[in-house]
C-alpha cells in the first residue's frame, strides 16, 4: 500500500493541541489533538477491502508494514495521528464537547483522479476526547459497522466505508445491557474511510466557544474541499453551503426510507456535514414495517429516533447547524427559509422515491394518499417491508394472492385483515394500469429500487455468534450477498426474521454498548 501518500491536512490547516498529552480533557479553541494509537502487538487481520483500497489510491496489501498499519500495531514515520474535537446535541440536549473518543485519524490520501479520502481507526485506543471510556471497540459492534457500511454503499446509500477489520488481540470488559453484568468480550479495531468525517458537531463546538475565526476557517475548508461547486468569492457562500448540506441531508433521509434503515442515534454529533450515513451503532433495517420502531434500547422511552421520525429529526438537527453557522451567515430569514423548505423538499423526493418503489413511472394525483394508505396497510398487517416489494414485483395475473404473499406477514391475518390486504392489492393494480410504461419496464424500475437483500440484524447476530466461535463462513457469505443487494444470490436470506428472534436483544433491539 502507498502509506507514504498519507498526509495530515488538519495539522497544517487548523489550531490543534500538539502537546501529545493523553489525559482526557477539554481542548478549547482546538480543532484537533495529536494522539497515539494503542499499538496492538497481538492483532490479527480478519478482513481487508481491496477494491476500496485500490479505489482511494492506497493500493493492494503488500508487506507486513501494511498489516501493522491496518491493525493499529505499528505506523510508518510519516503518519501523525490525531483526534478531532466536536460537540453535539444528544437526545435533544446540548452535550458540550464530545470529540473522537475512539476514532483516531491516520490522515488523508488523494487518488490519481484527485479524490480525497480520510482514514481513521475505530477502537485503536483512548484519546483526549474519550471521556472516561477506554477508546476500544468490541468485535460485535465492529463486525456490525464493518459489514453494514459496505451493505449501505452497495445499496447506493451515501455512507462512510470499511477498509479493514482486525482482532485487536485484547479482551475488553463491557456491561452490554447496562444491568450490572460486565463480561469480557473480544476486542477489535477497524479502519474506516470517508471523503470527510466532518459532523454538524464540529461546527457546533467552535460556534459555542465563539471561536468565529476558526469556525470560518473550518467552513471555508469544507467549501473548498467538499463543496467546490460553491464559489469562494460568492458573498452568500455560507448560506449556499447550508442549503447544500440541507439538500444532501434530505436526500439521505429519502434513501434511508427507501431501504428501511433506522440509524438509532441521530444526535447532531452523528450527522455528517457531507450527508453520509455515519457512526453505525444500534442501527437496524426494518423487518416488519413500523414507523415507531427504534432499534436503540436507550431510545425506547421517547422513541425520538424511530424510523418514521428520522426526517423530522434531521430537520431539527439542521436547526442546530443553522444556529452554529449563524455568526457567519447573520441572516435569520434565509436560514429559516432553508429550514422550512426542507419539509417540502423532503416530501417531494420521498414521493418520487415511493413511486419508483411501486413501479410508477410518474407521480399522479392521489399518489400521496396511496402511499399513506400503503404505509397504514404495511403497519397494520405487520408486513415485511423488503419482502413486500419483492413479492409485489413478482405478482402476476392468475396467481393466488394468499399463497403468493403468505410469507411476508409477522402475524396471522384475520378475515378482515385479509380483506384489507386484497383491497389494497386491487387498488395497486388499478393504479399500475395508469402507468405509461409496460409492466416489464415497471418491474425493472422496481428491481433497481427495491433491494432483494438487506443485512438484517438477526443475520448480523448469527454472524457475530459464529465469529466469536472462530467460524467465518457466514461472514463471507454475507459479504457476497451485500455486494449484490439487488440480486437474490442466496434464497435463504430472502425470508422474514425467524420467530425465535422476536424481541431478542441484539436482533430487534440493541444497546449502545460497543
Ligand atoms: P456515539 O453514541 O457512538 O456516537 O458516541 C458518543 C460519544 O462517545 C463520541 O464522542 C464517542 O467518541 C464516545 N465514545 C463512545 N464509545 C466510546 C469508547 N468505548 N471509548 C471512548 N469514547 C467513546
Ligand atoms: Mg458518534
Amino acid at each position: 500500500m502507498n502509506l507514504d501518500l498519507i498526509h495530515q491536512p488538519y495539522l497544517e490547516n487548523f489550531p490543534g493541541d500538539q502537546s501529545g498529552d493523553k489525559q482526557q480533557r477539554q481542548t478549547p479553541k482546538m480543532v484537533f489533538s495529536t494522539t497515539e494509537i494503542m499499538g496492538f502487538d497481538q492483532a490479527e487481520l480478519i478482513s481487508f477491502n481491496e477494491n476500496l483500497a485500490v479505489e482511494i489510491g492506497l493500493g493492494k496489501l503488500g508487506n507486513s508494514q501494511d498489516e501493522d498499519f491496518l491493525n493499529a500495531s505499528k505506523l510508518p514515520d510519516n503518519i501523525k495521528t490525531y483526534a478531532t474535537a466536536y460537540a453535539g446535541h444528544q437526545f435533544g440536549n446540548w452535550a458540550g464537547q464530545l470529540g473522537d473518543g475512539r476514532a483516531i485519524f491516520a490522515g488523508e490520501i488523494t487518488n490519481e483522479h484527485g479524490k480525497k479520502t480520510e482514514l481513521q481507526w475505530k477502537g485503536a485506543g483512548a484519546t483526549p476526547y474519550s471521556r472516561h471510556a477506554d477508546g476500544r471497540a468490541v468485535l460485535r459492534s465492529s463486525i456490525r459497522e464493518y459489514l453494514m457500511s459496505e451493505a449501505m454503499h452497495h445499496l447506493g446509500v451515501p455512507t462512510t466505508r470499511s477498509l479493514s477489520l482486525s482482532f485487536s488481540g485484547e479482551d475488553i470488559v463491557r456491561d452490554m445491557m447496562y444491568d450490572g453484568n460486565p463480561q469480557y468480550e473480544k476486542g477489535a479495531v477497524m479502519m474506516r474511510t470517508a471523503e470527510s468525517f466532518l459532523r454538524f458537531g464540529h461546527f457546533e463546538l467552535l460556534s459555542a466557544q465563539q471561536e468565529t475565526e476558526t469556525l470560518k476557517k473550518l467552513t471555508d475548508f469544507t467549501i473548498t474541499n467538499y463543496y467546490a461547486e460553491i464559489s469562494e468569492n460568492d458573498p452568500q457562500k455560507y448560506a449556499e453551503l447550508f442549503q447544500k448540506i440541507a439538500n444532501r441531508t434530505a436526500d439521505l433521509m429519502v434513501e434511508w426510507y427507501r431501504v428501511g434503515f433506522v440509524h438509532g442515534v441521530m444526535n447532531t454529533d452523528n450527522m455528517s456535514a457531507l450527508g453520509l450515513t455515519i457512526d453505525y451503532g444500534p442501527f437496524s433495517f426494518l423487518d416488519e414495517y413500523d414507523l415507531s420502531f427504534t432499534p436503540n434500547t436507550t431510545d425506547l422511552p421517547g422513541r425520538r429516533y424511530a424510523f418514521g421520525s428520522q426526517a423530522k429529526i434531521a430537520q431539527w438537527n439542521l436547526w442546530q447547524l443553522a444556529n452554529a453557522l449563524f455568526p457567519l451567515i447573520k441572516d435569520e430569514k434565509i436560514l429559516e427559509k432553508i429550514l422550512n423548505d426542507f419539509t417540502e423538499n423532503f416530501w417531494q423526493k420521498h414521493d418520487l422515491m415511493m413511486a419508483d418503489k411501486f413501479g410508477f413511472n410518474e407521480l399522479l394525483e392521489g399518489d400521496g394518499e396511496f402511499f399513506t394508505n400503503a404505509q397504514k396497510v404495511m403497519e397494520d398487517l405487520k408486513i415485511d417491508y423488503t419482502l413486500f416489494f419483492n413479492k409485489l414485483e413478482r405478482f402476476e395475473n392468475g396467481m393466488n394472492l394468499k399463497d403468493h404473499f403468505q410469507d411476508i406477514f409477522y402475524h396471522f391475518l384475520s378475515e378482515e385483515e385479509s380483506l384489507q390486504f386484497s383491497e389494497f392489492i386491487n387498488l395497486y393494480f388499478n393504479r399500475l394500469a395508469k402507468n405509461e410504461i409496460s409492466r416489464a419496464e415497471s418491474n425493472a424500475l422496481m428491481a433497481k429500487t427495491n433491494p432483494k437483500f438487506i443485512l438484517r440484524n438477526y443475520l448480523l447476530f448469527e454472524c457475530i455468534q459464529e465469529m466469536n466461535e472462530g467460524k467465518k463462513d457466514l461472514f463471507l457469505k454475507l459479504q457476497k450477498a451485500l455486494e449484490n443487494p439487488y440480486e437474490e444470490l442466496f434464497p435463504e436470506f430472502s425470508k422474514k426474521r425467524p420467530a425465535l428472534y422476536n424481541g431478542q436483544v441484539g436482533c430487534s433491539t440493541l444497546s449502545c454498548s460497543s
